[in-house]
């Protein structure tokens, strides 16, 4: 059984395209499991981890009627069968693994990953994962790509939590990795360099993204990012969700 998010009193497994990264625009069957280790004051997926009686600070806080998740209304209880048969219905081959971070449950994702394999030996598998947590063999024997966000100063989160060096290590040599960065400020590149020198990450491996939940935002970083990723060999990513949808859930 696998803990997912809840939308609209349904498990949160939807069909859709890829908004980020190396399969931008693809489309795509995402699910959205429940759980992360961390908890960045900026996250648009708070649901999942927010829960009531936590001490989290939260960029939300401040917002009139926002309030922490209730664990039980936030979280569904599936099936591997159950899971299967919601995936197999939208006949896509894409499937992105996203949270949360989906690798905390990933002792329970194995026999997923059996069963989605066995239905479709053409599924492409692919997570969104913040890259602290090594994939177990059997994890990374059924899986495709690994599309690595290692979170920055700016989420909060204390270092020693965010950056486990020998997860990002693991990654870096993996051929089915990439590494996607949102970037706000100078400090954000000089933090993201210094993750790329200290683990050996290729440079183009590497995707930055601007920060930003508005097309005006993010059209405010894209000229400054794009010339980054020309001088240093680095792909840059836009946020197509955003543009088409804002920053909506489940779409
Ligand atoms: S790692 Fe991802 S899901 Fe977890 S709190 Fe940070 S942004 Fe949210």
């Amino acid at each position: 059984m696998l803990k997912l998010a809840k939308l609209n009193n349904r498990p949160e497994i939807f069909h859709s395209i890829q908004g980020e990264g190396k399969n931008l625009g693809k489309p795509s069957v995402f699910i959205r499991l429940s759980l992360c280790n961390l908890y960045c004051k900026w996250c648009d997926t708070d649901y999942t981890w927010n829960w009531e009686g936590t001490s989290y600070a939260h960029n939300n806080d401040a917002l009139p009627g926002y309030h922490k998740f209730a664990k039980d209304e936030m979280m569904a209880l599936l099936s591997d069968d159950e899971i299967n048969a919601i995936v197999t219905d939208y006949n896509c081959k894409n499937l992105v693994i996203t949270g949360g971070e989906p690798l905390v449950q990933q002792k329970s994702l194995i026999s997923l990953l059996q069963l989605l394999r066995q239905t479709n030996p053409l599924y492409h598998i692919e997570y969104e994962t913040n890259g602290t947590f090594i994939p177990l063999p059997e994890v990374d024997a059924l899986s495709d790509q690994y599309n690595v966000s290692v979170k920055l100063s700016n989420s909060g989160v204390e270092y020693n939590e965010r950056v486990v060096p020998e997860a990002i290590s693991w990654f870096a040599t993996s051929p089915k990795s990439n590494f996607k960065f949102v970037v706000d400020t100078n400090d954000d590149l000089n933090e993201v360099q210094q993750i790329i020198t200290d683990h050996k990450i290729s440079n183009e491996a590497v995707f930055l993204m601007p920060q930003g939940s508005s097309v005006e935002s993010l059209q405010q970083k894209q000229n400054w990012i794009v010339e980054l990723c020309k001088q240093y060999n680095y792909n840059y990513s836009d946020r197509l969700h955003i543009h088409i949808w804002g920053a909506k859930r489940g779409i």
